[in-house]
């Protein structure tokens, strides 16, 4: 008995190898077949998807989403299935002594949320994160790792002022060690916001990073990134990913600029992930959603299957959860986001106000999400359609 059939629509799926028109079928919260004219009489439920793509589900690997646990957060469902997401990764909105409020409430949600826990004591509800080294707590991200039962997947350093000026890098040797011994990544922010870090810092981090460890927010112009002063990529940026270093753009409100994008893609450095830095403000302003964000990198060049893998199996292999998420196969949990392509003209902007064309947008049309189907919900702004242009602001 299948109890819901997604019929007629293009599947895309570069890593399980899978392109064409193509149904699936779920039982339960799993699929349970891929193929052509699959059976209809049978199905519980038929949605007609022809004309749309279907995907595995959309995984955010950079978002803040404890709200109303820190400020700066925003639901996880309206970042995730309302907006065709099924799986996000929060960014270290919590730490070790706020995380079990987080852990709470994370039942409550319909999208999957996958913790990476902060280095300092009570994450990014406080702002500045990190100001001395008093206000890191290795021990507390050490237990916290060791009673989740392996709900939290990574832990977050934030390489910017004014912990560059107290702890400095020994913060991100602290929190490496707790990251080794427990198996799990470090998601390291690159990208000083207080545009104090020196030349030193950039190289400095990268080669603090091993294999699997993320770097985000790898297309900043802010200092401290992977571009050395005269645009060229950083030798040490180079190592890092010849060893296995994973780099994700994490657009944010501040740390994405269009122009380091292309130099540093220009220069031959991996993608792996495209993900939002959603959070309260980002929704509303520049930001707004994982499709939106995604679009952009049709513009930059990426085609749909490359886009596709970044917001999909890339992102869920960052985050450790490759095993569920990511892929489109028979047996795995049926995790699905069924987007449309819209064709128009529009004009959106970076972290430092310049603008891009884009002439394609990924549209949510249905999130599917352990079988549940989803509506999206109400966007920022009509989905697909991009504002004409909007201002650099303040934002997060
Ligand atoms: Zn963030």
């Amino acid at each position: 008995m299948t109890d819901l059939l997604l019929a007629g629509g293009e599947v895309v799926d570069a890593g399980a190898g899978l392109s064409g028109r193509l149904d699936v079928a779920v039982t339960g919260s799993v699929i349970t077949a891929i193929g052509r004219d699959l059976d209809r009489a049978g199905a519980g439920r038929v949605v007609d998807v022809t004309g749309s793509l279907v995907a595995a589900g959309l995984v955010d690997l950079h978002t803040h989403v404890f709200a109303p646990g820190s400020a700066l957060s925003i639901d996880p469902d309206v970042a995730g299935v309302l907006s065709g997401v099924t799986t996000v990764v929060d960014a270290g909105s919590s730490g070790p002594e706020n995380f079990a409020e987080f852990a709470a409430l994370l039942p409550g949600a319909r999208t999957e949320v996958v913790p990476f826990v902060h280095i300092g004591r009570r994450g990014l509800a406080v702002k500045p994160d990190v100001t001395t080294a008093d206000d890191l707590d290795p021990d507390g991200v050490r237990r916290v790792l060791s009673s989740s039962a392996g709900l939290v997947r990574g832990i977050k350093v934030r390489v910017v002022s004014p912990a560059l000026q107290g702890p400095g890098l020994a913060m991100l040797r602290t929190a490496r060690t707790v990251a080794r011994e427990a198996g799990v990544p470090l998601m390291v922010h690159v990208g000083d916001i207080g545009g104090l870090a020196g030349p030193s810092v950039g190289p400095e981090t990268l080669e603090l990073l091993d294999a699997g460890d993320i770097v985000t927010h790898v297309f900043t112009a802010n200092p401290g990134g992977v571009l050395d002063a005269d645009g060229k990529l950083l030798p040490e940026a180079r190592a890092a990913a010849e060893r296995g270093v994973l780099f994700d753009s994490a657009h944010g409100c501040k740390n994405l600029s269009f122009d380091v994008a292309r130099r540093v893609l220009d220069q031959g450095l991996p993608l792996h992930a495209v993900s939002t830095d959603l959070t309260l403000t980002g929704h509303g302003e520049i930001v707004f959603s994982l499709t939106e964000v995604m679009s952009r990198y049709l513009a930059l060049g990426f085609d749909v299957p490359e886009v596709l893998t970044m917001a999909t199996a890339g992102p869920a292999a960052a985050a450790g959860i490759a095993d569920r998420a990511g892929r489109l196969a028979v047996g795995r949990p049926a995790d699905l986001s069924v987007l449309s392509l819209a064709s128009g003209d529009w004009s959106v902007s970076d972290s430092t106000g310049a603008a891009l064309r884009l002439d394609r947008a990924f549209v949510p049309v249905l999130t599917v999400r352990a079988g549940a189907v989803v509506e999206p919900g109400e966007p920022p702004h009509p989905w697909g359609w991009e504002p004409t242009s909007v201002a650099a602001s303040a934002c997060c």
